[in-house]
């Protein structure tokens, strides 16, 4: 008998007679689009669920993290980490911006604060950090240098909606903070993605921006596309917000029983948490050193696969490591290309069981 597969994520779905009750005012408005009333109230409560005075919604993250990098003249220089997904880095390049990789920390694997200022030089403009799977940047250290040379800090949150530190979003840090709602987050629109920042007067150019820079009535006073979000995504968004404790509650359960049965493991390296932060149990990343486990991650990622299991390395390679580089000189960051080679992300999604946990950690450990 063949053992089901167990993909790497599966996405959370509100009840459907929910969804249905919610998207049936959509056929009594026919407000389909163009901040209609779902949209607004999504917005209202993301303020409320950030603490942010504002939250302006995109059709996805990618969108609103070129808007945030709009406000910059290109030319510039963005200092930034190469161990993040492809949008990171993309968004800062479509902006005509220049990426500057900076080195990561090897427990967090978020951006090193100790090593921004040697990258910081006449052209910078700005620092954009990744609260990679959720966990919490360096953020007062990363105040710091920004404040001692005048740069605004831009978090791509997109892994971070639901965590805390200290009871406070990760919205709350930096001057913008973008987070993605697309359908394998931990909160999705179905596609989506949203800026939160507490500048009240950005508002107005980040809704003209997403709407080809018009600003009222049919004149475009900036260059901007079409990243507006759907009813039928606001909606979504409306149902998933209701669920998102259960959801993530589920998630836990998952995590710690992984942290069970990898834990204590000579060569196996988990991330178990950092002090004062509640974790959205977004991904498990786990890592494989090879000179201790005695195989690398990619025989481990061959064995699960030959099981029905699906694990990710995510992210492999570096975004800096990419042929949009080729013959272009870029900075050199050896924490994270080491991390990058060890690094593999476990199945994690609400309602992953023990029993499917189990099975995948007996698969690991019986090299
Ligand atoms: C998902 C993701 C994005 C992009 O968000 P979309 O909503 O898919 O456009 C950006 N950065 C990171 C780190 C992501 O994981």
């Amino acid at each position: 008998m063949i053992a089901l597969e167990i993909n790497v994520t599966r996405s959370s779905m509100p009840p459907f007679e929910e969804y249905i009750q919610e998207i049936a005012d959509i056929w009594e408005s026919r407000r389909l689009s163009n901040a209609g009333p779902k949209h607004q109230l999504l917005e209202e409560k993301l303020r409320e669920v950030l603490g942010t005075r504002g939250v302006t919604l995109f059709t996805n993250g990618h969108q609103a993290l070129e808007a945030a990098l709009s406000l910059f003249p290109p030319g510039g220089e963005v200092i930034t980490t190469p161990f993040t997904f492809a949008s990171t880095t993309l968004a800062i390049i479509r902006c005509g911006l220049i990426p500057r990789f900076c080195d990561i920390e090897p427990e967090n694997y978020t951006l090193d604060p100790e090593r921004i200022e040697d990258l910081i030089g006449p052209k910078t403009v700005a620092i954009l950090p990744v609260h990679v799977y959720g966990h919490v940047c360096g953020h007062k250290a990363i105040r710091a240098v920004a404040d001692r040379h005048g740069l605004r800090v831009i978090y791509d949150a997109a892994h971070a909606f639901g965590v805390t530190e200290n009871g406070v979003s990760v919205g709350q840090q930096g001057d913008i903070s973008m987070f993605s709602f697309h359908a394998t987050k931990a909160f999705h629109t179905i596609e989506g993605g949203c800026l939160a920042f507490q500048d009240e007067s950005l508002a107005r150019r980040f809704e003209a921006w997403r709407n080809f820079g018009i600003y009222g009535c049919e004149i475009s006073e900036l260059v901007g596309p079409n990243a507006k979000m759907s009813e039928f995504q606001a909606a979504m968004g409306l149902c998933n917000l209701r669920h998102l404790d259960e959801q993530i509650a589920l998630r836990k359960d998952a995590a710690l029983c992984y942290q069970e049965l990898l834990g204590g493991r000579q060569g196996i390296v988990l991330n178990v948490g950092q002090p004062g932060v509640t974790s959205n149990y977004a991904y498990y990343p786990v890592r494989f050193r090879e000179d201790e486990w005695g195989e690398s991650r990619d025989q481990v990622m061959e064995r699960l696969a030959a099981h029905g299991i699906g694990a990710r390395k995510y992210f492999y390679p570096l975004t800096s490591a990419f042929p949009i580089f080729d013959g272009t000189a870029v900075d050199e960051t050896p924490i994270a290309a080491g991390v990058a080679e060890e690094i593999l992300c476990l199945p994690m999604y609400a309602g992953l069981s023990r029993d499917e946990v189990t099975r995948i950690c007996e698969t690991i450990l019986k090299r």
